[in-house]
Parts: structure tokens; C-alpha cells; sequence
């Protein structure tokens, strides 16, 4: 006779989490509730799970109880459920064997009512429970590593993650969208903090000439590194360790594998024609920064003067406007703030004095913001050179007589100002770049409530799990030192996956049945990670040939997509098979 197969011993731990979840649910209620359903045999309170003293109590807890399956009523998995899980591991058991129930995010947090909320809990509980008893412990796969990058963007953060991947040994194609690298940076004349351009090996900024030209040269002439212009990609599929990039060049579409992505598209500038009012195409003499900083280059190829360009005149007087789009709430910019805006702007100011000693020069700002070491003296340094620093906003900008008329509040005088100008320069501020809408569908990358591709919190390992990095201003405006420094922290992080050679694919992914398996390729249709194939098998019980599909784990983000459409009921995510939520769904009642 065939001995019965022994029922799960299941062990609650409800994770108090210093009160987050105890202030919010009846626990006493719950234990009890939860003591009542099938196969539990242990339900107790534990302190923060997530630290040392909890994990080494859910230990005792387990051994104890003689527990083999475990439900964690806690907080988040997407952070926790690693740290949790490894609790599990060191007693022996596998680490999916645990089911955990969010109640702090999905229940305490979105609920005032604690009857109901504890109510709710409850039946998260019991839906929990009937999936631990079918749970299966199940094993990851170790999956081949493609030796190479993607890097998209051809700018300072791109050429920077493009160059350290090179240097570990990766194969990197490098995408740039335009017709040349260097992106933004590649216009400046000087940048933050020196100002200065000193060919004398002590300068320590980072324009052009000293450093960009030769980064760029470095990454033409780089043997692993292929750099393609005017291209794009254009379709994605795959996971960490073996991504299928579909670019477009303007040779062609070229299809290349790599194991990791960089994302490095930065930002465009605000569009400073939403702001009629400030004269931007309407005044020729009205000019961004960036048209500033390009005709500095231009004048330092000749005489070095600035000139205005609606007469060739040297100004005399200058006015910066800044938040150009910045913090704005009226719809027409954006309401973060750029950053770096008023670093530069008080930089460009600097410039403009040492060329026009006698310049009289304004900056009219909402509040100066400088998140940089060396901001302050750049600010005090600005001021003892004779910059007239006004806090206000500037109702418009007109034209008057041969110049221009800048209306304009003082907040600390009370007084409506109206200042003559010859040039008015606008600190545009940066939104996210064309193309970051098409990019987040093809990453799978959220966007930030700023417009921007969300880049993960470096305090967790979420780089590692996806293969993919959004640096640079692609995340969000940025200084350029900070840029190339993301850069380099996400290629040294992608680099160390690349070197391992394989990685560990996620144990919960789809698996097909061959027995049960027509080949009929629909799931292969309809994966979106072009994870599934089709390959031959031998029929040996009935003698015949035929096609099966097969997953390739490294890719399969076990979205269930294929368990849908299947019209075989032959594939299936492992641990999420059609019984085991059904049960979960009777469970609820
Ligand atoms: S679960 Fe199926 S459809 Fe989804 S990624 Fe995996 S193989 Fe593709
Ligand atoms: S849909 Fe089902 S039957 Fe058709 S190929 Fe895929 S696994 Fe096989």
C-alpha cells in the first residue's frame, strides 16, 4: 500500500515591524483566525523580521514547530523577501517554501479602520495559507551570461559606462541617437567649478578640450567598443544575462545580444518658447544658456568678446532669468527643479564679468539652489565680483528703444524693477528627452512622476536582478561630475555580472509539459521577453517527430502570460500553476 503523503506543517510569523502593523491590525484576532486554518500548526507575533534578532527568532520559530512551509504577514517582498527568505535557507528549508502577505503596504497603510483592516488581513492570510500547502521547493537555474553592453546614449555618462565596460573585458555597442558623442557637455565652453581652461595639466574642470575630446577619441578608437550614430533601438526582448536588441542604423537594422544595458539618454532643455512673455524667438537678443555657452566657443576662436546678436554690439548690461521652466506650476514647464541651473547660470555670470569688467550684470532667481560642494563660494565669489543677485520673478521682457526692458519684482525691496538690458539669458531647465515614453515600454523601466525613467535605489540590489541602469540625466537632472560618477558605480556593478559568467536564473519561471504540448508556437507569439522557442522532440511512445516549445530561464520574467493562451494547458510558472491559484481564490471565500 502506498504511504499517504504527510500534510505541510505551515508556521504563521505576523511581523509586528515596531508597530507599523501591530498599530494597525488586531494580531490577537488574526492568530487566532489563523490558527484555525488547515495545515497551520504555529502562528506567532515576531519583532522586526527584517533585522538580525528576527531572522534568528523565525529560525527558533521553525525548528521549534518543526515548520515546512511558512507564511510571513509583513511588509513588502519586493524589498524584504531575499532577507527574509535567507532565514529559511540557513534551517534548511528551500526558500520557496514561504508565501508572504504584505499587510503593512497593502493593508495597514491604505486602511484607517482597523476592524476592517483586520478583516481584510485575514483573508490575505487564508489565501496565503491555501498556497504554502502547495507549495513546491524549487531550485534556480544557473543561466550563460552574454559577455556584453548596450549602452544608450552617446554623451559624457554613456561614454564614461561605455569606456569602464570596455576596460572589464565586455563587448559594448554604444547607441547614440544623433549624429555625434559627447552629447550636452560637448557645447560648454567651461564648467563648474573652475570656470577656467588652463592647458597646463593643473585644471580640474571638465570642457571639452581637456577632457571630452580625448574620452571621445578613447571611445572611437576603443576595440571593444562599436559605436553607432544616428541609430536607436527599436525592439527588446530577453532578460539579464541574454537581452535581444533590435537597432536601427542608418545601414540597417542589426540585431546584437548583450547581458547587461546602460541607459544614459539625459534630458532636453524646457522649450523656453512656452513663456511668451520672456521674449525667447520673439527678441533675437533673449538667449538660453546654451546659446550662451555657444557663443562663447564661437567668440573664443576669434577676439574672445561676446557680442549680442541682433547688432555685434558688446553688451552692457545682462540679465540672467532663472527657473526657465523649472518649478513651474502653471502647466506650461515642469515642477522639479533642474539643479543645476543656478550653479551655471552664477558660472556663466563669472565669465562674462572677466570678459566686461564693466558689465553690469543681474540674476534674477525665485531662491538660489546649489547642491554642490564649492556652490557657497561660487555664490559669495559672484557677489564680491559685483553680480547683482535679485530674488523675484520676472513678469516679462520687452522690447525697448535699441535693448530690452526687464520687468521684474524685488522681493527684499518690495519694488517692481524695470532694467534696461542689451542681452537676457534664460536658465532653461531639463526635461526628460524625446523618446524616454518609447523607452520605458520597450525596459520596462517606470517613469518618475517627473516624466523621467525611474532609476533604482542603489541601497537595494534591484541593479543586479535586471541587468539594466538608467544614469546620468536619463534619471533625472544631474551635474556632470554626478553623471559620470553614476556611470561608473553602474558599469563597475554590471561589469562584476558580467565577469561571473552566469548567473543564477529565477527559480519561479515558466516550464512546458512536452507530454501535453502541440507546438502550436502560440506562447512563443505572445511571450514578451522572446523567451519561448520551439524545438524538435521524438515522439518515441508514438513514433513520430515533432516540434515542443521551451523556455529559456534567463529570459522568462514569469509574467503567465503563456499559462493564459495555452490552449494545451501545457505550460505553466512554476509555484503559480492554475490549481494552486485556484486555491487561493476559494480560500478567500
Ligand atoms: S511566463 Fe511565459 S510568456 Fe511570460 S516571460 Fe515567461 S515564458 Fe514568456
Ligand atoms: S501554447 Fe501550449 S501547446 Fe502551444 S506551443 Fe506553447 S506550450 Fe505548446
Amino acid at each position: 500500500m502506498k504511504a499517504a503523503t504527510p500534510r505541510p506543517r505551515i508556521g504563521v510569523a505576523l511581523c509586528t515591524c515596531r508597530g507599523e502593523i501591530s498599530g494597525g491590525l488586531d494580531l490577537t484576532h488574526l492568530k487566532a483566525a489563523a490558527l484555525r486554518l488547515p495545515d497551520v500548526v504555529a502562528v506567532e507575533e515576531a519583532g522586526e523580521l527584517c533585522m538580525k534578532e528576527g531572522q534568528e527568532w523565525l529560525r527558533e520559530f521553525i525548528l521549534r514547530n518543526r515548520i515546512d512551509r511558512v507564511v510571513i504577514g509583513g511588509c513588502t517582498p519586493r524589498l524584504y523577501e531575499d532577507t527574509v527568505a535567507r532565514a529559511l535557507v540557513s534551517v534548511g528549508l528551500n526558500r520557496h517554501t514561504m508565501e508572504m502577505v504584505n499587510l503593512r503596504e497593502q493593508c495597514v497603510w491604505p486602511h484607517r479602520d482597523k476592524a476592517r483592516a483586520t478583516e481584510k488581513a485575514e483573508l490575505m492570510l487564508s489565501a496565503a495559507v491555501a498556497r504554502a500547502s502547495s507549495l513546491e521547493p524549487l531550485e534556480p537555474c544557473p543561466a550563460p551570461v552574454t559577455k556584453a553592453a548596450l549602452v544608450l546614449g552617446g554623451g559624457v555618462a554613456g561614454m564614461q559606462a561605455a569606456l569602464d565596460l570596455a576596460r572589464l573585458g565586455a563587448r559594448v555597442y554604444l547607441v547614440e541617437a544623433t549624429g555625434g558623442l559627447g552629447g550636452r557637455t560637448y557645447k560648454l565652453s567651461t564648467t563648474f567649478p573652475t570656470q577656467e581652461c588652463k592647458p597646463d595639466g593643473c585644471c580640474i574642470h571638465y570642457c571639452r578640450e581637456c577632457v571630452l575630446t580625448p574620452k571621445i577619441e578613447e571611445v572611437l578608437q576603443h576595440p571593444r567598443i562599436e559605436v553607432l550614430l544616428n541609430s536607436r533601438l527599436k525592439e527588446l526582448s530577453g532578460g539579464l544575462g541574454a537581452y535581444r536588441a533590435l537597432l536601427v542604423t542608418p545601414t540597417g537594422q542589426i540585431e546584437v545580444m548583450v547581458g547587461v544595458i546602460v541607459v544614459a539618454t539625459g534630458s532636453r532643455l524646457i522649450d523656453a518658447r512656452r513663456f511668451p512673455e520672456l521674449g525667447y524667438g520673439i527678441h533675437p537678443d533673449v538667449v538660453t544658456s546654451l546659446e550662451l555657452e555657444e557663443m562663447a566657443v564661437e567668440a573664443r576662436k576669434s577676439d574672445g568678446a561676446i557680442r549680442r546678436p541682433s547688432d555685434g554690439k558688446t553688451p552692457n548690461t545682462i540679465s540672467f532669468i532663472q527657473c526657465v521652466g523649472s518649478r513651474d506650476t502653471t502647466g506650461r514647464g515642469r515642477a522639479h527643479c533642474s539643479l543645476v541651473c543656478c550653479t551655471y547660470a552664477i558660472g556663466q555670470a563669472k565669465e562674462l564679468k572677466r570678459r566686461l569688467p564693466g558689465a553690469r550684470i543681474y540674476i534674477h532667481y525665485i531662491d538660489l539652489r546649489g547642491p554642490y560642494r564649492g556652490f557657497e563660494e561660487h555664490y559669495l565669489e559672484a557677489r564680491q565680483m559685483g553680480i547683482e543677485f535679485v530674488r523675484g520673478k520676472v513678469a516679462e521682457v520687452k522690447k525697448s528703444g535699441g535693448g530690452l526692458v526687464v520687468v521684474a519684482e524685488d522681493i527684499d525691496t518690495g519694488r517692481l524693477l524695470r532694467i534696461r538690458t542689451d542681452l537676457v539669458v534664460l536658465s532653461v531647465g531639463q526635461e526628460a528627452s524625446d523618446g524616454t515614453d518609447e523607452l520605458s515600454r520597450l525596459l520596462r523601466i517606470p517613469l518618475d512622476r517627473d516624466g523621467f525613467l525611474r532609476e533604482y535605489n542603489p541601497a537595494f540590489d534591484m541593479l543586479k536582478r535586471k541587468g539594466v541602469a538608467v544614469v546620468g540625466c536619463a534619471a533625472g537632472p544631474r551635474g556632470i561630475r554626478y553623471s559620470v560618477e553614476d556611470a561608473r558605480a553602474a558599469a563597475a556593478a554590471l561589469g562584476e555580472l558580467l565577469a561571473a559568467g552566469e548567473i543564477e536564473a529565477e527559480a519561479v519561471r515558466a516550464e512546458v509539459d512536452e507530454s501535453r504540448c502541440s507546438g502550436c508556437r502560440q506562447c512563443e507569439a505572445l511571450c514578451p521577453m522572446g523567451a519561448i522557442t520551439t524545438k524538435p522532440r521524438v515522439d518515441h511512445k508514438r513514433g513520430v517527430k515533432r516540434v515542443v516549445a521551451s523556455v529559456s530561464p534567463a529570459q522568462c520574467s514569469a509574467c503567465g502570460a503563456c499559462a493564459t493562451a495555452c490552449p494545451s494547458k501545457a505550460i505553466a510558472v512554476r509555484n503559480h500553476k492554475l490549481r494552486q491559484l485556484m486555491d487561493q481564490i476559494e480560500a478567500l471565500g
